[in-house]
């Protein structure tokens, strides 16, 4: 069972970076408002995530950790109703299966928490501890017995980089929670919870503020908002570039076509607009792809998600184009 662990393992945790998105993934389900990362040596030796959501029973703390446990899923059919992060019920225990946990947990409603330790799947030990409401959870050496995943990790800037975009694709879909994230004791971000427009200020550079324009714009089907840059702030090298569809990043060739077509002639040929669009639209009209590294999402009318979004940014260039 350990081996089957380490196997299913790989296909969520394939790096330091899986590990960060899972993590904050889980705290947002758990309703966190403040979420704290700490990282050492690019997330080799330690990733840590502090929140303060609604933590868990003892109990929980416990099944967290099996495989499927706690799934979301009962129904084919509730893949597609899903609005929580998190529904395959295996982060945990995939990455319980290469590293070394100790995880801190306790609701509001309970007076002491509970402290529990993992290593490759195996429960070490678990005892009561007085800690604040909401879950603590460090991961330790992560690959520590799968050498061959060790020795395939990048750089420590690959591995960095890679935890930052990560880190930026949620800290983008939820301005209205605070977050931190610390590399070697160095304080990389410290963002305060507030609109949008402020997270990515924030995030990118006082720079951006002057930059920003709004888009806003809905049918039955489907709702845009967000910000994209002015044609004149487009770069060469392509960079800043998030679609977010019910608060989940993804990748979209095709809308993001939809993007540069409403630039048009406004930006010159391979330069590259910012921008930061959120989608919503009702979960039984998209198909998520269920592979866990995937980011990737089908509509069932595309082409009006391409209209709308087009209309959309041409619109909020032209006014303020005015
Ligand atoms: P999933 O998110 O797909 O359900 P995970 O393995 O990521 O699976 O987490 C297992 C379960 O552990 C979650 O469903 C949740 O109930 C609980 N859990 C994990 N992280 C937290 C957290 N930070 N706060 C509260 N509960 C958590
Ligand atoms: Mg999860």
């Amino acid at each position: 069972d350990a081996i089957a662990n380490q196997i299913a393992a790989g296909e969520v945790v394939q790096r330091p970076a899986s590990v960060v998105k899972e993590l904050l993934e889980n705290s947002i389900d758990a309703q966190a408002k403040n979420i704290q990362v700490i990282i050492r040596d690019a997330g080799r030796t330690l990733i840590q995530i502090i929140d303060d959501g609604g933590g868990m029973s003892e109990t929980d703390a416990r099944m967290s950790f099996e495989r499927h446990a706690t799934s979301k899923i009962r129904h084919a059919d509730d893949l597609f109703r899903i609005r929580t992060m998190g529904f395959r019920g295996e982060a945990l225990a995939s990455i319980a299966a290469v590293a070394q946990i100790e995880m801190r947990t306790r609701r509001p409603s309970d007076e002491i928490g509970i402290l529990l330790r993992m290593e490759g799947s195996e429960l070490k030990s678990q005892e009561s501890v007085a800690c604040l409401p909401g879950t603590n959870i460090l991961v330790k050496n992560l690959f520590f017995n799968v050498p061959a995943r060790r020795n395939f990790l990048k750089t420590n800037s690959v591995e960095m980089r890679h935890i930052l975009d990560e880190f930026q694709r949620v800290a983008l879909a939820h301005p209205e929670i605070s977050f931190s994230l610390y590399h070697n004791d160095t304080e990389v971000y410290n963002l305060y919870s507030g609109k949008l427009s402020r997270r990515i200020v924030d995030m990118f550079g006082k720079n951006y503020r002057e930059q920003l324009i709004q888009c806003q714009e809905e049918t039955p089907y489907v709702t845009v908002k967000g910000f994209v840059g002015k044609p004149d702030f487009a770069r060469k090298t392509r960079g800043e570039q998030f679609f977010f569809v019910n608060d989940r990043y993804v990748k979209h060739n095709y809308l993001h076509h939809a993007v540069l077509a409403a630039y048009e002639a406004t930006i010159s040929e391979g330069s590259h607009p910012f921008y930061v669009l959120m989608l919503d639209i009702d979960p039984s009209h998209i198909d998520i792809n269920i592979h866990p590294t995937k980011t990737e999402i089908k509509f069932d009318d595309e082409r009006s998600v391409y209209a709308l979004l087009m209309a959309a940014i041409r619109k909020a260039i032209s006014i303020n184009h005015l």
